[in-house]
């Protein structure tokens, strides 16, 4: 998943973008409201982080002129403790979920995935394609029942795979999921995961439209 994260605080901002990234998502960073406006209006992202007390354009008009402009990504709001009172702002503005700083970072993550659930209008937590199951609660993955252990980027790159069955991702697409800035991008790493991928779940699991990119599932009409 590609998370937008906008943090003031260098301490904050850095360990959050860790611990993100060590759980397989691609976090991009930035420090002040006008970056995140401009950022937001020019990139797709899967998860807004939003801090409220931000330089040059608060959180809470950042939220609103995001919403203002059609654009749905889920959002979830960092607060201080005397920011509270903006809590129904926050959410009459379009914040799926806020958390009160400090929080512990299982909070955040909890809240993340159930707010992705319901973005992806999920009733079941659970994903399933073929005898493969994927748990974003747990980040388990069972074949016919038996777990298969897999490294952070091989499940982030099979969850975003399995989270659109039959939809055709492309290499950049994928590398989007796996990378953030500044984040070197490893030539090949697509393939590479793709090929571990292949032999722990086996090797038809994951399609190749060749030059186009990969899916799993059954090929949505017109993919
Ligand atoms: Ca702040």
């Amino acid at each position: 998943m590609r998370f937008l994260l906008v943090e003031d605080d260098p301490m904050i901002g850095a360990s959050l973008r860790n611990a993100l990234r060590q759980e397989g998502h691609a976090v991009d960073w930035v420090r002040d409201g006008r970056a995140a406006q401009s950022t937001l209006a020019s990139e797709r992202f899967d998860l807004l982080l939003l801090d409220l007390g931000l330089p040059q354009v608060p959180g809470l008009e950042v939220l609103r002129g995001l919403r203002a402009a059609g654009n749905t990504t889920p959002a979830i709001v960092l607060t201080a403790r005397d920011e509270l009172e903006q809590r129904v702002a926050l959410l009459d503005a379009g914040a799926d979920d806020y958390l009160v700083k400090p929080f512990e970072l299982a909070e955040l993550t909890a809240r993340i995935r159930a707010v992705l659930r319901r973005a992806a209008g999920r009733a079941a937590p659970l994903l399933e394609v073929g005898d493969v199951q994927l748990d974003p609660a747990t980040r388990q993955v069972t074949r016919s029942g038996e777990p298969v252990i897999l490294s952070a980027r091989e499940y982030a790159l099979l969850e975003a795979l399995m989270l659109r069955p039959g939809a055709l991702l492309s290499r950049a697409q994928l590398e989007d999921r796996l990378y953030g800035w500044g984040e070197e991008v490893e030539s090949n790493a697509v393939s590479v995961y793709v090929h571990q991928l292949r032999r722990k779940l086996g090797e038809d699991f994951i399609r190749t439209v060749r030059g186009v990119g990969y899916y799993v599932g059954t090929p949505r009409a017109g993919a």
